[in-house]
């Protein structure tokens, strides 16, 4: 009634039911669970706390300045105005206990008496304990009179002395009393009326007139176990930082070992993938999509990797303890550790690719993929398990991971919105919209998802302080540009040249790509494109890009249309990208290309046409032979390396030849290779297989160098 709840049972002392627990009387804390919540019954509590109880009354009597209730659950309450004075009570039984606490460092004493009235002498004579901050031991008088003489010390009162210190000018002495008068000068206390405490302090020495005094009514109730609130909710400190630290070390440690000191036949059997792909089809069939593929996909060692990474989950799945709401904890915590795992691919850089894992971007941001699509599903479970139990709009603190709900809501929100957008259609369709919701929406979520428990802070801070070094590093590369000559040597593609090297890395990694933006054109669009190692035309080291229009009103399209032979300035970021294999461990190298997937490899044969230790031959499949005019500015060939390259057209039906580098005329075939006969040769040789080109052609090629045990770098342009 009017927001007060009450009510009465009555319960045997001894267990009934098996959930039952006996109340013991002789056990002075005895505990009373207490909560009450503001949703539907059942819900999660709005509040919740605990009390020690000693229901047995001669217990009670005995020890109650000793609970653990009185120690700490019962809060101060201040007598003076000041605030220097205060008292702490608790009432049981017909027991009082009271702690007298006052902070003051000129204090020689102080103490309070239960009186008839708000004077310190009163009719009838009423007792007094008092304090004596020198000798730490409180003494009980009568107040016969105002005269240091007329107070009198009393050998025989009803005050137990419980206790007294005095350190640092903070004083406090405690009691134990009943509430009945047990000798002539003692007051009685009754319930539920005012009772009048007096109180006073001085500074000069024991007896003697007071520096303060002053009053104060206290009533007692009848049940007076007035609990505190646990304000804290008994925060409960999980493990999951530190399986995660003791991962992400136990996994670096790994990747260094398994990249800087493992050898040519550890690396062969860690690289080979766990299945062949399916064969490739626009209309893939589901089990192709969801396990054949990603099967494909996956090498021994990234198994080994993700069998690891599964360990980790069940850590954090069996270690963090809350046996009542198992699954609403558990799968926040989960869904956090696929969050950080998630943000650590595409904190770009090479640091990660060469050093850590010697694997290429591309095959690390499908990690990404998986982790991100993982944290979308334990962050829903997360979600229903506790929408269920508490309004997920409220913004009070909660719950024994003190969350927030409603930030949490909102990361979710934010996270599913990403998730949407980064959808394959979405990517392929509109890449800009994906890539700028993605930035923001991410970015909304992490820090929804910070302010939404103190565990996910902890967590969070080192991935996204990673993350946030990794963006601060490649920020630089908005404020070079880079003046670059566009000429277009066939339909639909423009070659990109670098006038110098100026401000970037002198040597382009094999497998090496960059962002580029041209300001001309927008300074939103990045874009990524292979580099190809070249020169200038006085002959100094540069490289460039050859990038193909795929649509009329795409990126590439409209650079060619404005800047087609003129030169302009553009941005780069880079280089990422890193192959996927070491290329000194073999002896041979086939490279097969397709289409403008030339770019990659005609850089990596560039590179190793004059290297006597590596045999790399070129396979270049495209349809009208007008495209092999589209790399000649990065095709300075020698007759060597023409003899290692060869040339396919495929919609053509017959051979010819074409002069594309200096004066050599290089021949090409009709039709497409063979792929068997392409690599048959190579099996059981120290070789490998280097890929880029259509998913189609990527897909075939990595099912027969898996046929024939030769390892395999593939690259399919797709983000
Ligand atoms: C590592 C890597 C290296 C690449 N190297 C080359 C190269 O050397 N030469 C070359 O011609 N192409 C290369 N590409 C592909 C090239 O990035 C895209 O073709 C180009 O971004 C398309 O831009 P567009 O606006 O002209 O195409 P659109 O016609 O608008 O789009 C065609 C397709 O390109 C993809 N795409 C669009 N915008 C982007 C973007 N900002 N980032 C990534 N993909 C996008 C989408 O999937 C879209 O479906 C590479 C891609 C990657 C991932």
């Amino acid at each position: 009634m009017n927001g007060e709840i009450r009510f009465t049972f009555e319960r045997a002392l001894k267990a009934v039911a098996e959930s039952d627990v006996s109340i013991d009387l002789t056990n002075p804390k005895q505990i009373i669970n207490w909560a009450y919540g503001h949703d539907a019954w059942s819900s999660y509590h709005e509040r919740r706390g605990n009390a020690f109880v000693s229901l047995g009354s001669s217990v009670a009597k005995q020890l109650l300045c000793d609970t653990n209730w009185f120690i700490n659950n019962v809060s101060e309450e201040v007598l003076d105005p000041e605030g220097k004075f205060r008292m702490k009570r608790l009432l049981s039984d017909g027991q009082l206990c009271v702690k007298v606490l006052l902070n003051d460092p000129k204090a020689t004493w102080f103490g309070i008496s239960f009186a008839p009235k708000a004077q310190m002498v009163n009719e009838p004579v009423n007792n007094a304990i008092i304090l004596d901050t020198t000798k730490n031991n409180p003494q009980v008088y009568a107040l016969t009179g105002y005269e240091p003489e007329l107070i009198v010390p009393l050998k025989t009162h009803s005050y137990l002395l419980h206790s007294a210190t005095s350190k640092d000018g903070n004083h406090e002495f405690t009691f134990q009393r009943q509430l009945n008068a047990k000798v002539p000068t003692d007051v009685a206390i009754e319930l539920e009326v005012n009772s009048l405490i007096n109180w006073a302090y001085g500074h000069d020495a024991w007896p003697s007139y007071h520096h303060d005094r002053g009053s104060a009514q206290i009533t007692f109730h009848t049940f007076d176990l007035t609990s505190t609130i646990t304000t804290d909710y008994g925060f409960i400190t999980t493990p999951t930082p530190w399986i995660l630290l003791a991962f992400a070390v136990w996994g670096a440690f790994l990747g260094l070992l398994v990249t800087h000191c493992f050898g040519r036949s550890s690396h062969r059997f860690l690289d080979k993938s766990l299945a062949a792909p399916p064969r490739y089809s626009r209309d893939e069939r589901i089990i192709d999509t969801w396990l054949w593929l990603p099967l494909s996909e996956l090498k021994v060692g990234e198994g080994i990797a993700l069998l690891h990474y599964i360990g980790c989950l069940a850590a954090v799945f069996v270690l963090v303890e809350n046996s009542t709401q198992r699954w609403s904890v558990t799968s926040g915590h989960l869904a956090v550790v696929h969050l950080v795992f998630l943000l650590l691919p595409v904190a770009r850089g090479l640091y990660w690719e060469q050093l850590f894992f010697g694997t290429s971007f591309e095959r690390i941001v499908k990690f990404h993929r998986i982790l991100g699509r993982l944290f979308i599903i334990f962050a829903a479970v997360h979600l229903y398990t506790n929408a269920r139990l508490v309004n997920v709009l409220t913004s009070s603190i909660f719950g024994s991971q003190k969350v927030i709900p409603l930030y949490g809501f909102i990361a979710f929100v934010s996270f599913v919105v990403l998730g949407i957008f980064a959808l394959p259609i979405m990517r392929r369709q509109a890449f800009e919209l994906f890539y700028y919701t993605h930035r923001v929406a991410a970015i909304v979520g992490i820090v929804f998802a910070f302010l939404h428990a103190p565990t996910i802070r902890i967590i969070l801070v080192v991935p996204v302080a990673i993350y946030a070094l990794s963006y601060v590093i490649r920020a630089k590369s908005f404020f070079h540009r880079h003046q670059a000559s566009f000429t277009s040597y066939s339909d639909n593609t423009v070659s990109v040249v670098l006038k110098s090297m100026k401000n970037l890395e002198q040597n382009i990694p094999l497998g090496a790509y960059f962002w580029v933006a041209i300001p001309s054109i927008s300074y939103l669009e990045w874009h990524p494109f292979s580099a190809i190692a070249t020169t200038t035309k006085d002959g100094e080291p540069t490289f460039g890009f050859v990038m193909k229009a795929l649509t009329d009103d795409g990126f590439v399209s409209r650079a060619r249309e404005k800047l087609e032979n003129q030169e302009a300035s553009v941005l780069l970021s880079g280089p990422y990208g890193n192959l996927s294999l070491r290329l000194n461990e073999y002896s041979n190298a086939v490279l097969i290309a397709g289409g403008i997937g030339i770019t990659p490899l005609l850089h990596i044969f560039n590179e190793l046409k004059d290297n006597s230790n590596i045999n790399a031959s070129l396979h270049w499949i495209v349809r009208n032979p007008a495209e092999f005019q589209s790399t000649q500015y990065f095709m300075k060939f020698d007759a060597k390396a023409v003899g290692k390259l060869h040339l396919y057209a495929d919609e053509v039906t017959e051979s010819g030849r074409l002069v594309i580098s200096g004066d050599l005329p290089i021949e090409y075939s009709f039709g497409r290779p063979r792929i068997d006969d392409l690599l048959k040769s190579y099996q059981g040789t120290r070789s490998c297989v280097i890929v880029c080109g259509p998913q189609g052609l990527a897909q075939y090629v990595q099912s027969r160098a898996r046929a024939y045990d030769l390892p395999l770098h593939k690259e399919t342009f797709l983000l």
